[in-house]
């Protein structure tokens, strides 16, 4: 199968959707794999390191969507790349459709087989084509926070391992799940003071396990968030209702119960965020302050380490995409159903019922 992969056109996102290696392994499997000059660029990969792992290099997006029958991206196709789909080629990408009826319209009149990376599923329940960048959001939330601590950019002025004689900070996570057990393990690893509250007691009860006494795990009420608030120099949001916008944790009115210059990381803002007093911010300017309060709420951080970003993805990804092309679209997703469960349009219909109930289209 010929394999195509543009260069990412969204505004400031540089992951790419197949690394060398994966290219590499692709074509190890009697794949043809084009690729567009400097797709790979913003995560430090040239077209001469494509070349090397045996791919071919198309001069713009055009001849690739044109000349590939399966297009691997990462971010959902903008209207610019949706014009140049077709009916017959697949599109194995992250879609987010349920909030965006113009893509999903678009989508069905390209009559593309479209593939989600979100909604694929695996056998514990996961969403394996999430997770991996839950992680590195994660692993970046008590990275992002320590730095907006520092006094110069607003913070309380207090180091995360403290030092000999004082205290080190306080760290609240809220949400146990993939991205707070990844905030945790560096939030523990700086040496910072970790709690870590969820709603489901065995994920505290695993978090626990695990951390072997290195951090506190406490049941979500709100009595005990607001009581945590107060001496808290982070907090990081990372809670997760799926099919939901997040829920708000922390009111406006908390704040003022909150230490000057503390700082609230709000990782669930992609969901709408868990603080009401949360509003997108970009990795250009990422931090605003409302009340005292340092505020943190970068929707697309995995973008921020863009190279380890695009490693893990097309880690996850490259299975799928094996299957994809070695099968064939229809045959791969007949024998796992994990992979059907990310199908989200064929030939004009839409195939997921929770995309079409969102966007007002039959399913
Ligand atoms: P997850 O499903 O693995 O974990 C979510 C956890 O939240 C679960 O353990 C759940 O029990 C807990 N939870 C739900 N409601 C709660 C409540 N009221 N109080 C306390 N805990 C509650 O999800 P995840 O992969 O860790 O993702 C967390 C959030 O981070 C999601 O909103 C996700 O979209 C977001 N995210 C954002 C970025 C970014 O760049 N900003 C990147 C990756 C993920």
């Amino acid at each position: 199968m010929k394999i195509g992969c543009p260069k990412e056109i969204k505004p400031q996102e540089f992951r790419v959707g197949l690394t060398p290696a994966a290219a590499s392994e692709a074509i190890a499997h009697g794949h043809d794999v084009l690729i567009e000059t400097g797709a790979g660029l913003g995560s430090g990969f040239t077209d001469a390191d494509y070349i090397t792992a045996g791919a071919r290099i198309a001069p713009d997006a055009v001849s690739v969507f044109d000349d590939a029958d399966m297009i691997v991206k990462v971010k959902e196709p903008q209207a610019r790349e949706r014009a140049m789909l077709r009916r017959g080629q697949l599109l194995f990408t992250y879609l987010h459709l349920a909030p965006d009826p113009d893509q999903t319209r678009d989508l069905l009149v390209s009559g593309v087989t479209a593939i989600a990376y979100e909604t694929v599923t695996d056998a514990r329940g996961g969403l394996p084509l999430l997770a991996p960048m839950s992680e590195v959001a994660g692993r970046l939330a008590p990275q992002v926070g320590a730095w907006a601590l520092q006094k110069a950019n607003g913070g309380r002025g207090v180091l995360m391992g403290g030092v000999p004689g004082v205290r080190p900070a306080n760290v609240l996570i809220i949400g146990g799940g993939v991205v707070g057990a990844a905030a945790a393990r560096v939030a523990v690893g700086m040496g910072a003071n970790v709690t870590v509250m969820d709603r489901s007691v065995p994920r505290l009860s695993y978090l626990d396990d695990i951390f072997m006494g290195k951090l506190t795990t406490q049941y979500a009420s709100a009595a005990a968030t607001a009581a945590l608030l107060t001496d808290a120099d982070m907090v990081i949001g990372a809670v997760l209702v799926p099919g939901a916008a997040a829920p708000k944790l922390v009111s406006r009115a908390q704040l003022s119960t909150m230490l000057p210059g503390a700082v609230l990381v709000d990782v669930a803002i992609d969901q709408g965020g868990c603080f009401e007093t949360s509003r997108p911010t970009t990795h250009q300017d990422p931090i605003y302050e409302v009340d005292g309060v340092i505020h943190y709420c970068v929707a697309n951080m995995p973008g921020a380490a863009a190279r380890t970003s695009t490693q893990a993805l097309g880690n996850a990804t490259l299975p799928f995409v094996l299957a994809l092309a070695g099968k064939g679209w229809r045959r791969a997703i007949e024998s796992d159903p994990h992979l059907r469960a990310g199908l989200a349009t064929h030939e004009g219909q839409l195939t997921s019922l929770p995309v079409g109930e969102a966007v007002g289209l039959p399913a």
